[in-house]
């Protein structure tokens, strides 16, 4: 009898015992080791499996990995700090790589951030953020409780933040346990029926609406530039800013959620800077760690703090035992560091250009409705007929099948849908890159015309 390899039997036991996020239970039952592979090692932007196959990770590792995996400077600093303790708490107690990494951000951040807030995933950034704006209103003796959020917009999976969430596949089933949240249209021209000219009609929706309701929102919240997890959907230009100059003028809180266009994914380190947007809260995830570990990190204002610290019991109640994680933030100092000392910043627009020029190669493939890119965030809109936009039954589960074909060629990503992401890490060179856009399109070209290999 021929001997099981132990990743066999790891295989199996996934089978038996794991429950994997955001997937569809029986296909994963059915699937052998297949959409899964059991991934044992990295170098670099590839990521290995225990088949000894080699993928170019095409999705940062769920948009989280910024400058490759196994990076030197980021591995010294985790093992210096696990020479030293690994955790300690938050909770009336400090730690030093905490601070290290808060002073950077404090520094670094928009104009007017003041303090840093940690926790440890995007979802729990947002759930911060959002009982923040609530509790400054209220410890300001102006009680107020709706929120503001985009059709189309995702900002984690706990409940406040699916609450604020507009993806109906994703957040309908739990619309009996929300809070109330008013949803405006997204203003990317290809959900919107005006198209191109829909940011001025978004925006004057927004004004009306906080017109119509002074005192009401605590705070509106957005992805700045790029709705990620909605299908790559990308703002017209001045969006942003108009969000930030209406939420101004009606004194509710602009919350910036840069848990997925953070750290270099649209060509400057924070999104809210193409607009020159300073919001009164933003949250950080995903990269705020090099992608390495959980981190996660709400960056308040100066005047939204002291409405918690200005006398009288105003103790903003929330906190989770791994908040400020040593080796996690050990890992941010590194990754933080490493973005500056490495230029990364100046490197963006080179691969921006590369990533424009081969996708354009699909620009009349009969299947493609649009690609949609800002910075190194890319969708691919795949579509049955593109001259009237019919989308694919979703049953065919299109962009699933993109993805599993890209696989013979080396690249691993995940669809949202029929849009193809491509998510490569800001820091992934040149000829990996190139690698990675060509594999990408000969994949959607074989998929569809039959020449599946
Ligand atoms: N916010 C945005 C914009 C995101 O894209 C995501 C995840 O993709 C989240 C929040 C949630 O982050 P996490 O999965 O770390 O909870």
């Amino acid at each position: 009898m021929p001997m099981k390899k132990p990743a066999d039997d790891l295989i199996a036991a996934d089978k038996q015992c794991l429950w994997h996020p955001f997937t569809p239970g029986q296909i994963w039952l059915d699937s052998g080791d297949e959409p899964a592979r059991l991934i044992v090692e990295a170098q670099g932007f590839r990521l290995i499996d225990s088949r000894g196959d080699s993928f170019i990770d095409g999705f940062s590792s769920l948009w989280c990995n910024l400058h490759g995996h196994r990076v030197p400077q980021i591995d010294a600093a985790i093992r210096a700090q696990l020479e030293k303790v690994s955790h300690t708490t938050l909770l009336g107690h400090a730690s030093g790589p905490s601070i290290e990494l808060g002073r950077r951000l404090v520094q670094h951040a928009p104009p007017g951030l003041a303090r840093v807030f940690y926790s440890d995933s995007g979802a729990t950034a947002v759930e911060v953020a959002l009982k923040m704006a609530y509790q400054y209103w209220l410890n300001r003796g102006r009680p107020r409780r709706r929120f503001m959020a985009l059709q189309h917009g995702y900002h984690g999976d706990t409940i406040g933040a699916v609450s604020v969430g507009g993806i109906d596949s994703f957040h309908q089933i739990f619309r009996p346990m929300l809070f109330e949240t008013t949803l405006m249209p997204s203003p990317c021209p290809y959900v919107h029926p005006l198209g191109a000219s829909a940011v001025p009609a978004v925006l004057e929706q927004i004004e009306q609406a906080l017109a119509a309701a002074p005192e009401e929102y605590c705070a509106m919240i957005v992805e700045p530039l790029v709705q990620g997890a909605g299908g790559m959907l990308t703002h017209g230009e001045g969006f942003l800013a108009g969000v930030r100059e209406i939420t101004r003028r009606h004194d509710v809180l602009l919350i910036v959620d840069e848990v997925a266009t953070g750290f270099c994914r649209t060509g400057r380190l924070f999104a809210c800077e193409n607009e020159d947007v300073a919001p009164d809260l933003m949250c950080l995830g995903k990269g705020l760690s090099g992608g390495y570990l959980p981190l996660a990190a709400t960056l308040a204002t100066r005047e939204i703090f002291d409405a918690f610290s200005d006398g009288g019991d105003k103790t903003f109640f929330h906190g989770h035992t791994f908040t400020g994680n040593a080796l996690a933030c050990a890992a941010g100092v590194a990754s933080f560091d490493l973005i500056f000392s490495s230029g990364l910043l100046d490197t963006l627009s080179a691969k921006e250009e590369l990533i424009a020029r081969r996708l354009g190669e699909l620009a009349d493939h009969p299947h493609v409705a649009e690609v949609r890119q800002r910075g190194m965030m890319v969708g691919v809109q795949l579509v049955q007929d593109r001259a009237a936009r019919q989308e694919f039954d979703p049953a065919l589960r299109t962009g699933a099948g993109v993805c599993m074909h890209a696989r013979r060629h080396g690249v691993l990503t995940r669809p949202l849908g029929d849009v193809v992401v491509l998510m490569p890490a800001p820091a992934m060179d040149l000829a990996t890159l190139d690698e990675l856009l060509k594999a990408t399109v000969t994949s959607i070209r074989e998929y569809f015309d039959g020449t599946r290999i």
